[in-house]
């Protein structure tokens, strides 16, 4: 029985991964489920799954979900506050970590579960973004096996030799005889909009993603396309990639995952439904194979594969995060914690849809032009998130 903690139990890619447990409970068990504050949702899953742990990042919903568990008589105990995620990350007792809470958040927890040399299955690529080499130099040091959760890194690494899959973060891709990593992505809800109408989209419009269902700030950041920015350096990252080996491409059915293609003119793609649940059984099974609930893809129905490249202009956030890709490790940091803020905004409607590049590119310039700023330790980077972030609010308060 392998023991798995899920860290984002509520979200969609904690619902997706619950899924998969279901399909395969004779091999999986979960051991502890952590989310932020919703209480209602926590209580549901601990009364299906009985997990030993259950932790909240937020102390009163902790207190709450206690309380409501014992008059269930629940035997799980409850644990608070970022200690308590990272206890249930880094208990003896778990053998894989889902990091699924979204954004900056994800980054101690995760770490926690590396520093244990945790299976980490990876979904929260802000984590990645946020420390980069750091975050692969500890995979390294503490023998955490990373395996990639995002469907398109998923998708690579299924289209990689083993000698490459074991060696995430430090593979050598021209020795692999790659010619370059082809970055798949829908293009959004906006692809075909006239560019002067997306000053006027709403939060709800941004959300509606066309082929995925997903959490409310991945929906914002895939119709900007800061997703694919974001999953650019995640790529640079796990894949060891160089700038000219890492393209993007825009292939709106989401049929094909990613792609990989090879000195010898060969190319290699993933395919499948556009659904979580086959890249999360994959990272939980590797080497093997599981069932995943996922129906299997049917070529008959399918009417055509089409793909284009992306237009800078229509998808700024995209050109932003690829540029800061390879500035450096301030650079990622800031646009990651910036964009969580602007994101943010957007959704509150304190923010036009076409200004989050704008905060955004703001904050990046500004954090650059800090000298004084490392980003060798864990410490050196949450300060850098941390003041990325004042200066994002900073800008937000002062346009209002
Ligand atoms: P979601 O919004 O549906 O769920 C987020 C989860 O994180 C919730 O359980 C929430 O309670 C928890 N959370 C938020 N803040 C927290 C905190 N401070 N402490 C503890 N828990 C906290 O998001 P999602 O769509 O499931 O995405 C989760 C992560 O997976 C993100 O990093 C996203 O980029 C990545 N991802 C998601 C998808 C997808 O299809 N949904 C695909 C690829 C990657
Ligand atoms: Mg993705």
């Amino acid at each position: 029985m392998q023991k798995i903690t899920i860290l984002g139990a509520t979200g969609s890619i904690g619902a997706s991964t619950l899924s998969v447990i279901e399909h395969n409970s004779e091999q999986f068990e979960v051991y502890a489920l952590a989310a932020a504050s919703n209480v209602e949702s926590m209580l549901t899953l601990c009364a299906k799954w009985q997990p030993e742990f259950a932790a909240m990042a937020n102390e009163t919903a902790a207190l709450e979900l206690e309380k409501q568990l014992k008059q269930i008589n629940s035997k799980t105990q409850v644990l608070a506050g970022v200690d308590g995620l990272c206890a249930i990350s880094s208990a003896n007792e778990v053998d894989m970590v889902m990091a699924a809470i979204v954004g900056a958040p994800g980054l101690l927890p995760t770490m926690a579960a590396v520093k244990a040399g945790k299976r980490i299955l990876l979904a929260n690529k802000e984590s990645l973004v946020m420390s980069g080499q750091f975050f692969i130099d500890a995979a390294k040091m503490y023998g955490a096996q990373i395996l990639p959760v995002d469907s398109e890194h998923n998708a690579i690494f299924q289209c990689l030799s083993q000698t490459v899959q074991n060696q995430l973060g430090f593979c050598d891709l021209d020795e692999a005889g790659v010619h370059s990593i082809l970055l798949t992505g829908s293009g959004g809800p906006f692809r075909y909009s006239d560019i002067t109408s997306l000053d006027s989209v709403t939060p709800e419009m941004a959300i509606a993603h066309p082929n995925w269902s997903m959490g409310p700030k991945i929906s914002v950041d895939s119709a900007t396309m800061m997703n694919k920015g974001l999953e650019f350096i995640e790529a640079k990252w796990l894949f060891n990639a160089k700038q000219e080996q890492l393209k993007v491409l825009i292939h709106p059915q989401s049929v094909i995952h990613s792609m990989v293609q090879y000195n010898d003119g060969s190319v290699l793609a993933q395919m499948g439904e556009p659904d979580m649940r086959t890249p999360i059984a994959l990272s939980m099974s590797y080497p093997d194979r599981i069932p995943s609930g996922v129906k299997p893809l049917d070529f008959t129905v399918l009417s055509e594969l089409t793909f284009l490249a992306p237009d800078m202009a229509r998808y700024p956030c995209l050109q932003l995060a690829i540029d800061a890709c390879y500035t450096g490790q301030s650079a990622t940091t800031a646009i990651n914690a910036a964009n969580e803020i602007s994101v943010a905004a957007f959704l509150n409607r304190e923010l036009k849809f076409t200004d989050i590049v704008r905060v955004n590119e703001k904050v990046m310039n500004k954090v650059c032009g800090l000298s004084t700023l490392g980003t060798e330790s864990l410490e050196s980077l949450l300060e850098l998130d941390r003041i990325a972030r004042i200066y994002a609010t900073e800008i937000l308060t002062e346009r209002n």
